[in-house]
């Protein structure tokens, strides 16, 4: 069964992760959504959870505010390591980041 070209109409759930292996530790992404995304010691950005704390699990996500989808849409889309993943929640269909089609 094919997917339909991935929306992000209505409310879906989206969750973001990072791959530090590529991230240049420019800070862009902690500007945008300072909410989501944060800088650590070693220079690398992180998602953070809910409740602030950083999530430095590879692979790690966390679930996008809605109220922030377009600042963390706008990081995904300024990354210049093309390394912030935005996918929805309930197929893992990425629809910002260097892996939305
Ligand atoms: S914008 Fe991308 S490359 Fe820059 S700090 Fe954030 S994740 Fe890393």
């Amino acid at each position: 069964m094919q997917h339909e070209a991935p929306t992000v109409d209505g409310g879906e759930a989206l969750e973001v992760w990072i791959d530090q292996d590529l991230c240049t530790g420019d800070g862009i992404c902690a500007q945008y959504a300072p909410e989501v995304f944060e800088l650590d010691i070693d220079g690398l950005a992180y998602v953070k959870s809910a409740d602030d704390e950083l999530l430095q699990e590879v692979g790690a996500t966390t679930r996008v505010p809605l109220p922030l989808l377009r600042d963390v849409a706008d990081s995904a889309k300024e990354c210049p390591g093309d390394c912030i993943h935005v996918r929805r929640v309930s197929d893992q269909v990425e629809v910002y980041g260097p892996d939305a089609p």
